[in-house]
């Protein structure tokens, strides 16, 4: 039987348990450890042991995550970041140049439009915003020569927009997905066409709440728009720039993605059952999630995930005072930013994650509630909605 830390045979549980994380060769610990150090002993100047000479450069326990989401988003390379955001912004600077542009969805996380509008544009980046979902709005905003990156999202923070991978891969030159919502679980965009993958770690990957992270994925072979091979110019980026993951960050990190195949499935039974009950509800005036047969992109979703995720946004009655008050009324419904996490989060995107595009053609509806479906035991879950509900709309 080959090593199962380097097996790309295994399935994904069993890469997600393995892949990158062999026994301690010193010790035999089954978790690789976490090496809090910044630095490492040479044999010799220039005599490094394992290649590791100083942490911003690698780290062991950040190179077991780093092997271990390569592996399971089917890549060439992983890399960890301090958070989502830095991921993403190490990525752009390895993609493009001032003068380049990119289209950027719009219907996104609001740091990510933030980020191109507010730290990219300075740099003398233009973006166009296009509907992610319409392949040919897509294929319209982009500027022959001019455009170097497809910024996608899907599932969409917070509507639950779907954008179709593959076509969008054929139209784009590099198309970047950010697979935050779905999880490398239930999409592969690599697979799909996608050229390099970016995550919020913060969200499923870690899946409790305790890290701020974030991991880009890239695939054998591409190039960026100058003729450059992507991996090498991320890992360049990564060291050159440095916004990378910690020691203790990447072990909770890596430590969480061993049980993301069950937590997904959970996560998938408690939202569909979530999705049925707020479609029944009076106060509800439309759910949002792309299991829905009757989502504009329900197909697309279904062709390209194995199932539809944990993240549901609904409207409700009497816009938004209702909406922040429906929020702020569980109890067992946390009501806090973020996503991913075991236990169930609610909030209100107009005022809170979303509240930086307000404004923007990315102004969310104001009567709009998202909700990180936990995997508590589900009849709770939708008990508590109820009483809010039942009070308030
Ligand atoms: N992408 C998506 C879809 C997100 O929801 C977020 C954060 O909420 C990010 C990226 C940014 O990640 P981070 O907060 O880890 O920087």
């Amino acid at each position: 039987m080959p090593d199962a830390s380097t097996n790309p045979d295994l399935g994904f549980a069993s890469r997600a348990i393995h892949a990158g994380q062999a026994p301690d060769p010193t010790t035999g610990a089954v978790v690789p450890p976490i090496y809090q150090v910044s630095t490492y002993k040479q044999d010799g100047v220039g005599g490094l042991r394992g290649g590791y000479e100083y942490s911003r450069s690698a780290n062991p326990t950040r190179t077991a995550l780093e092997e271990c989401i390569a592996s399971l988003e089917g890549g060439d390379r992983g890399f960890a970041f301090a958070s989502g955001l830095a991921g993403q912004d190490t990525l752009l600077r390895a993609l493009i140049r001032p003068g380049d542009h990119v289209v950027v969805p719009s219907d996104a996380y609001g740091g990510t439009y933030r980020q191109f509008n507010k730290v990219f544009v300075p740099w003398g980046i233009e973006h166009d915003i296009a509907a992610i979902a319409d392949v040919d709005a897509v294929r319209a905003a982009i500027r022959p020569g001019l455009t170097k990156v497809v910024w996608i999202e899907t599932p969409t923070n917070p509507l639950l927009g779907i954008a179709d991978i593959a076509a969008l891969a054929d139209v784009a030159h590099e198309a970047g997905v950010d697979n935050t919502f779905a999880s490398s679980y239930l999409q592969q965009p690599l697979a799909l066409g996608a050229d390099v993958v970016t995550h919020s770690a913060t969200k499923y990957a870690g899946g409790h709440s305790d890290v701020v992270g974030g991991l880009v994925v890239t695939r054998a072979g591409v190039e960026t728009a100058r003729g450059e091979d992507v991996t090498e110019q991320v890992a360049f980026h990564q060291n050159a720039v440095g916004g990378v993951a910690g020691p203790f960050d990447s072990w909770l990190v890596l430590r969480g993605l061993k049980t993301l195949a069950v937590r997904m499935e959970r996560h998938c039974d408690n939202a569909e059952a979530v999705v049925e009950f707020l479609q029944g509800h009076p106060g509800v005036t439309k759910v949002h999630y792309p299991g829905l047969a009757d989502h504009p992109n329900h197909d697309v979703a279904a062709r390209q995930m194995t199932r539809f995720g944990g993240m549901v946004s609904f409207q409700v009655k009497g816009g938004d005072d209702v909406a922040a008050k429906v929020c702020a009324e569980t109890e067992l419904w946390t009501l806090g930013e973020s996503l991913g996490g075991v236990e169930a989060l609610i909030e209100h995107p107009g005022r809170m994650t979303h509240a930086s595009v307000a404004g923007t053609a990315l102004e969310v509806p104001s009567d709009l509630i998202r909700l990180s479906v936990g995997i508590e035991d589900v009849d709770d879950l939708i008990a508590d909605l109820k009483q809010a509900l039942d009070r308030l709309t």
